[in-house]
């Protein structure tokens, strides 16, 4: 099973200048998913505005197929306020982007398991909008349009990163859904480090809410 920081480090490049609020948001959606067994990497964080018009270019000036509709300064991705994900397979090299797979086997689709967490840490997701529906994306705009900010304005205050905190009762309902029956089929098996493995996994979200570690 692949760790949390083998899963962190996959996405660490790809969340490089996002917005303070949004990169703390990012890493908790990477935690959250991992502590219910959706392993998620960040494919797409802060693109620059050159490379947002390269993207354009594909599939109308350039070969490849189309991937975008936003030129340059048109995408929320060129202020670092948007990301884009995908399911990261066992492996831990193979990205997914199956809305149907349940890899953790709990008759939930794993994708819907990520949109619901990026949604409860403030998060937009693009599978909502109603015209051209981009299932990876998800952006934090803090009130302002894509015009707000391709003039210049920024958020007036930037979201504290405590407004993303895990609350205490998210944490324990994510413990006592998946880490508890986790931990109980694993002493049921006689498997020590798969009991650890649990045990270290609630650590995790007790210590990401505040909470003495047990
Ligand atoms: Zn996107």
């Amino acid at each position: 099973m692949l760790t949390l920081d083998q899963v962190k480090s996959k996405s660490a490049k790809r969340l490089e200048g996002l917005l303070p609020a949004v990169h703390a948001a990012a890493v908790k959606l990477i935690e959250r998913t991992y502590a219910r067994g959706v392993p998620i990497i960040i494919t797409q964080g802060l693109r620059t505005i050159e490379y947002q018009n390269e993207l354009f270019a594909q599939g109308r000036t350039k070969p490849g197929p189309i991937v975008t509709n936003a030129r340059g300064g048109k995408s929320f991705h060129n202020y670092g306020v948007a990301i884009d994900f995908a399911l990261l397979l066992p492996d831990g090299r193979t990205c997914s982007w199956d809305m149907t797979r349940d890899g953790n086997g709990n008759k939930l689709k794993d994708w819907m398991e990520v949109v619901d967490e990026a949604k409860k840490l403030g998060f937009e997701w693009g599978g909502d909008w109603p015209h051209f529906k981009d299932n990876p994306h998800l952006q934090m705009t803090f009130g302002l349009t894509i015009n707000d900010y391709a003039a210049g304005k920024r958020p007036a205050a930037p979201a504290k990163e405590d407004e993303c905190e895990m609350k205490a009762a998210d944490a324990n309902l994510i413990i006592k859904r998946f880490l508890q029956p986790d931990w109980a089929d694993a002493k049921k098996k006689g498997d020590a480090a798969g009991m650890q493995e649990a045990n270290r996994l609630a650590n995790v979200l007790r210590e990401a809410s505040g909470q003495p570690k047990q």
